[in-house]
């Protein structure tokens, strides 16, 4: 089976943890450090925060933002759940926002029907790697004074009006998962330019508490405070050097994706399929999914699977997933962009090691039955 994602380790990355086990830290030690700077510097923000998911990168946000119960937070309808997860985590209500025909984007006029006297933020998602329309929705969180989100889990890499994602917003979040972009097992990290929220996070991530036990060793000191609920989010030394390591690669991956997309659109130019649409500004697109709209989608997703072709679809709309239903009921009367992509969305193999022979095995594949 052709999969539709993959990680690439190479002996430079294996070298690089091998290093960290055999060294003092295992955990909360100098790659810690290491990672965030180069994760920093890579989004062009003064923080960043390494977390041991993308999902506990989410929740810190939501946390470092206060989000708590009556507050509402818009979230792009078409996603994986853990966009909208974090705001239950605080208590929050999630309210989801349509998408923007083509691109699959959330629509920013749409998001801001949505708004109401409660809503405290919007989390954009940059859905399969292209970015939101950010100076959009930064207008309107300037002028409905809310904060701005982006779940960046499948586009660091990526750029928007040639600024990083990491800068796009007040808190950028990434996941480094095998299948996205970079890996270090699982983790996260929350990139921002602002102190304040850099400090809750950094809290957030160990227990509310307000040094690390590296720092009071360091000090001599055992006194500590913990001023506030946190969790154990922390990221682990190997981890990071696993994730410095990789990050270097990051600039060549994007072009292979990029090449893999433009053979995609080539092939599938003039045909009835038809490929996520692009933004009309500019950006550069990082492709962590290659997702096209086909017809008989169920039939084409069993087809391809037969052919060992690892196809899969992102993503079911989170409201309707039932646990969301049971909480908020029936609410795909309210999405109708979500809903008509829904039914013919299929993601294609794309991940730097995909050979050009195993992308013909593909696009013969998904031609064949179109
Ligand atoms: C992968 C992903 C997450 C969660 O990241 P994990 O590291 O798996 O916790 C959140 N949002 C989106 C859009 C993702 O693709």
């Amino acid at each position: 089976m052709i999969p539709y994602g993959r990680q690439t380790i190479d002996h430079s990355d294996i070298a690089a943890v091998d290093a960290v086990l055999a060294s003092d830290w295992l955990t909360t030690g100098p790659n810690v450090d290491a990672f965030e700077k180069a994760l920093a510097k890579t989004g062009g923000v003064q923080d960043a925060v390494a977390v041991s998911s993308g999902t506990a990168a989410l929740h810190a946000a939501m946390a470092a933002l206060g989000i708590g119960p009556g507050d509402e937070v818009i979230v792009s309808a078409i996603t994986f759940a853990a966009s909208s997860n974090c705001v239950l985590y605080q208590k929050g209500t999630p309210v989801f926002a349509d998408v923007q025909e083509g691109t699959l984007l959330i629509d920013p006029a749409d998001a801001e029907r949505r708004i109401t006297p409660k809503t405290k933020a919007i989390i954009a998602v940059d859905y399969a790697g292209q970015p939101c329309d950010y100076d959009a929705l930064r207008e309107i969180a300037d002028e409905h004074r809310l904060a701005l989100v982006s779940d960046a889990c499948h586009s660091i890499g990526s750029s928007y009006k040639g600024r990083p994602a990491g800068s796009l917003a007040d808190m950028t979040c990434f996941s480094f998962h095998p299948v996205k972009h970079i890996t270090t097992g699982e983790g996260g990290a929350i990139l921002t330019d602002n102190e304040e929220y850099a400090c809750r996070l950094r809290r957030f991530r160990n227990h509310g508490i307000n040094t690390t036990a590296r720092q009071r060793e360091e000090n001599g000191a055992w006194y500590y405070e913990m001023t506030e609920l946190g969790f154990n989010y922390r990221i682990t030394d190997f981890q990071c050097a696993l994730g410095t390591s990789q990050l270097k690669k990051l600039d060549g991956w994007i072009a292979r994706r990029n090449e893999i997309a433009r053979q995609y659109g080539k092939a599938f130019f003039n045909t009835p399929i038809c490929p996520q649409g692009r933004a009309s500004y500019d950006h550069v697109h990082a492709y962590h999914l290659y997702v096209i709209c086909i017809k008989d989608r169920d039939n084409q997703f069993r087809r391809l699977r037969m052919a060992g072709i690892g196809v899969n679809v992102h993503y079911i709309p989170v409201y309707r997933h039932p646990f969301y239903q049971k909480q908020f009921g029936d609410q795909t009367q309210k999405y109708p962009v979500a809903e008509k992509a829904f039914q013919s969305i299929i993601s294609l193999p794309m991940y730097p090691g995909l050979s050009n022979e195993a992308q013909n095995t593909v696009i013969q594949s998904v031609l064949h039955g179109n």
